[in-house]
């Protein structure tokens, strides 16, 4: 039986994942967990989630299912944090006998969750249509992340990566966490590129350990099972009290929809789409670098790399109207939020500069507001300004914005290149690090 769990945390504490790893745990009394559980990131533009929008699911083998279920449930109603107005949670559980039976329609809400805006009736339907049984608590918002979570383990074929995530002991919740940042280093610095976002370099910042009241200790992502353990066991910290490693959809870009044209973008969405720099890029208060864009068909929309991308803007900064360039990003207030970005071609630039002297080939000196320019020692002159091409400070290539500010579900260009690493006409590649 598959159990999928979601929306139980609150800003305040607890953690979905958590308490999958404690059901999985405490279940072994019922029957046998297989496999890896999952940690599946859905659509993050939804206002509802507590911080990245995710949602669990693991398989039991079981010869009491309904006793599963009862458990599940009354831990669930135990420790969630129904308290919180955003809490709603859902779990939905997929009996072995009707696991073929539902798996193509779960396939197509698990990637409308990570893609689109789903209602809780989309969900409550569904289940009511394919007749599993499910438990929703308060408005039951849960059941859409749990209903998706069920998609993924029943059609295993998505990209993954893995996360292993280390769990503080109960009476720790809520205190400043204990890590070593040392060892922190010492352990990406031995596995990175195949572990990633553990530490952001350019912002010398340790981005593996959260700073919430949740119980998560820490949290290693990369590409098996054995890298994020040997990485995770190379950290010293406070006591763990259980660690699970995730097989999860983060790092895999499973959010971006390709996009033809502007007119087909919509709020809440994320996309890649190519397009033409449209004005200079302006750095507004509190540091947001904002631009627009625009599509063959002539229309226009704002694109921004805001204040959290860092060093990020300095990239984005260099542009100017007419560069090409193909942004991923999700979409909020009609404005394109850049994750990455592969700058196509680049516009040439001019500036215009004192025109040199025929004779010395030194440059002339203006001669008196709209009167040209002369050469004081040669006597010559010129009506006016010299036009000259300036080499651009910029490449073409694939850029990020750094670990500090990635998305969960954004893939790292480590990552991808190792995995284009054959493809032909990919360009260059500017890894955050
Ligand atoms: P944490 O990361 O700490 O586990 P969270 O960020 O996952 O927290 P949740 O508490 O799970 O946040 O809240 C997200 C809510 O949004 C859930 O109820 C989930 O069912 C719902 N949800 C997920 N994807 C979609 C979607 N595509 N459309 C509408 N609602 C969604």
């Amino acid at each position: 039986m598959i159990i999928a769990i979601d929306d139980t945390d609150s800003r305040e504490g607890m953690c979905t994942t958590y308490l999958c790893a404690a059901l999985m745990d405490e279940l072994k009394e019922y029957g046998n967990v297989i496999g890896s559980p999952i940690l599946i990131r859905l659509n993050p533009t939804i206002p509802y989630k507590t911080r990245g929008n995710a949602s669990t699911a693991f398989e039991i083998k079981t010869e009491n299912p309904e006793k599963v279920m009862d458990h599940v449930i009354s831990r669930v109603e135990e420790l969630a944090e129904l308290q919180s107005e955003m809490t709603n949670p859902g779990i939905v559980f997929i009996p072995d006998n009707d696991q073929e039976r539902v798996k193509e329609e779960l396939r197509n809400f698990f990637l409308k969750a990570v893609r689109e805006v789903l209602e809780i009736e989309d969900a409550k339907n569904l289940i009511a249509e394919l007749g599993l049984p499910s438990k929703g608590l308060k408005n039951g918002r849960g059941l859409i992340g749990a209903l998706a979570a069920c998609g993924a383990m029943l059609n295993p074929g998505w990209d993954y990566t893995y996360e292993y995530l280390a769990y503080r002991e109960r009476n720790a919740w809520g205190t400043p966490r204990e890590v070593d940042e040392e060892s922190v280093r010492k352990a990406d610095l031995a596995t990175y590129p195949d572990t990633w976002d553990t530490v952001d370099c350019a912002n010398d910042l340790v981005v593996c350990v959260p700073h919430a009241g949740d119980p998560v200790l820490f949290g290693i992502r990369g590409n098996s099972v054995d890298v994020v353990t040997k990485t995770s066991q190379m950290i010293e910290s406070e006591p763990v009290e259980r660690y699970m490693v995730y097989r999860t959809d983060q790092g895999t870009d499973l959010h971006l929809i390709p996009a033809d044209r502007i007119a087909d973008i919509r709020d809440m969405h994320s996309y890649t789409i190519e397009v033409t720099v449209a004005t200079e890029p302006e750095t507004i208060r509190g540091g947001h670098t904002i631009f627009s864009i625009q599509d063959e068909h002539g229309d226009e929309m704002d694109c921004a790399a805001y204040e959290p991308t860092k060093n990020f803007r300095e990239v984005v900064r260099k542009f100017i109207p007419g560069d090409r360039v193909v942004f991923s990003g999700s979409v909020k207030n009609s404005t394109l939020n850049i994750e990455k970005m592969k700058i196509v071609s680049l516009e040439e630039q001019y500036e215009s500069v004192n025109p040199t002297c025929t004779d010395c080939g030194k440059r002339m000196k203006s001669a008196g507001k709209g009167q040209g320019y002369r050469c004081k020692k040669c006597g010559t002159s010129a009506d006016s300004a010299e036009i000259v091409k300036v080499g651009r400070d910029l490449e073409t290539g694939t850029y990020e914005v750094p670990p500090c500010a990635r998305r969960h579900l954004a893939m790292p260009l480590v990552r991808c290149q190792d995995k284009k690493k054959e493809k032909e006409g990919d360009g260059k590649i500017f890894p955050s690090r």
